[in-house]
């Protein structure tokens, strides 16, 4: 049985865990923090979407990423997702430049009028004259998707040690034989490191430069309400949904990966207050939403923005990437495939690491 060491319990790497583990292999999964989605996969807005996209290899990988949850939905059950679609709301030229795109694409999408966004969006104070639906998208909680795909994981045999950070790759010859930690070695056939925004220090131990953009983010939750706005809403770049407790998520500052800002403001505590008036503003009647939590983190971002998933060397994996809500049950369904030697499509050598250092 291959032995195989994923370093990171995000949901990159609690996904690979959980389909190495099916597919037979030994799975090792060593996380530094004291819980699952300590990081990025617990601070995310959960949006699962290929409406936004950087180049066209990348809109088909995030349309397969939207079927691979469908299917995984079919193994863990379908509580933890929302079909609800997306109202995409911009600018009428943006809008139209998006719709031709995603056409050529065939991407499923329909061109509402004021009257129709009224109509699935009716709690909007000031329904927009024009936006664009994407039916298909959806949204789910990547804390819960990641416990359930590790608790999953760990019935199918994987094992999971909590406060145990990697410190170095062992490296045997040009390729990593296992992982070295505080207090002892775990030899491994295989090393993932599904590590976000932790990967490129893994890397430079081999002599690797990862580039990664520094992207920080801060989400915020309110109290849970009655249900008043059904579909996502990507509002000229702001984001807003509500979850099926009744709660609104919304990426604070700044919002999007697309997004360049480097660094927080000064104080955030009050963009959550000018993020909670303008949630507010959005909807008819008194202000009634509280936010009841928000927190920091920050987003893995390759230096391109594009994915990196791939063989890095012998024995050693690598699994880093924005969008890895949407993305990350079909980055574990082909890299599972990759690691145990039968790639499976879509194609992944547009995402491949060593474009960073070949
Ligand atoms: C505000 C915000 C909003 C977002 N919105 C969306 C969205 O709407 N849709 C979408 O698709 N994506 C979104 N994302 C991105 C998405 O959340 C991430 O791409 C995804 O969570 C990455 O998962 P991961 O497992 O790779 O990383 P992480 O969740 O960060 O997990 C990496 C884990 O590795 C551990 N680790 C690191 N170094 C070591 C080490 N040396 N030893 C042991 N463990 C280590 C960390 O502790 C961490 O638990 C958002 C992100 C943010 C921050």
């Amino acid at each position: 049985m291959q032995q195989i060491l994923i370093i990171g319990a995000g949901l990159i790497g609690a996904a690979l865990a959980y389909r190495l583990s099916q597919a037979g292999a030994g799975v090792t999964v060593v996380e530094a923090q004291a819980q699952p989605a300590a990081q990025a996969s617990g601070h995310s807005f959960g949006w699962i979407n290929a409406s936004y996209y950087l180049t066209a290899a990348h809109h088909h990988l995030r349309v397969a990423g939207m079927a691979a949850h469908r299917r995984l939905a079919q193994d863990l059950g379908a509580d933890l997702w929302d079909w609800q679609g997306c109202l995409w709301v911009e600018g009428a030229a943006t809008l139209d430049q998006m719709a031709t795109d995603l056409a050529e694409f065939g991407y499923d999408y329909q061109d509402l009028t004021h009257d129709r966004v009224a109509a699935l969006a009716p709690a909007l104070a000031h329904p927009p004259p024009r936006a664009l639906y994407f039916p298909q998208e959806g949204a789910v909680d990547p804390a819960a998707l990641t416990r359930a795909l590790l608790t999953n994981a760990m019935k199918a045999g994987a094992k999971v040690l909590f406060n145990t950070p990697v410190l170095g790759l062992i490296q045997r010859g040009n390729g990593v034989s296992g992982v070295r930690l505080a207090a002892q070695e775990i030899a491994a056939d295989q090393v993932i490191v599904a590590a976000g925004t932790g990967a490129a220090a893994l890397l430079a131990g081999m002599g690797l430069h990862l580039p990664m953009l520094r992207r920080p983010g801060v989400i915020l939750a309110t109290q849970p309400v009655p249900q008043r706005l059904a579909p996502i809403l990507a509002l000229n770049g702001q984001e807003v949904r509500q979850d099926r407790q009744g709660r609104f998520w919304m990426p604070v500052a700044p919002h999007h990966p697309s997004d360049a800002t480097e660094t927080l403001t000064a104080d955030p505590q009050a963009s959550v207050d000018a993020a909670m008036a303008a949630l507010n503003a959005l909807f008819q009647g008194p202000p009634i939403l509280r936010a009841a939590h928000w927190a920091a983190a920050y987003r893995p971002v390759p230096g391109d923005g594009l994915p990196a998933i791939g063989p890095v060397a012998p024995g050693l994996w690598l699994a880093v990437l924005h969008s890895g809500v949407t993305l990350g049950p079909l980055v574990a369904d082909l890299l599972t495939a990759d690691v145990l030697g039968a790639p499976a499509a879509p194609d992944l050598s547009p995402f491949r690491p060593t474009r960073f250092w070949s």
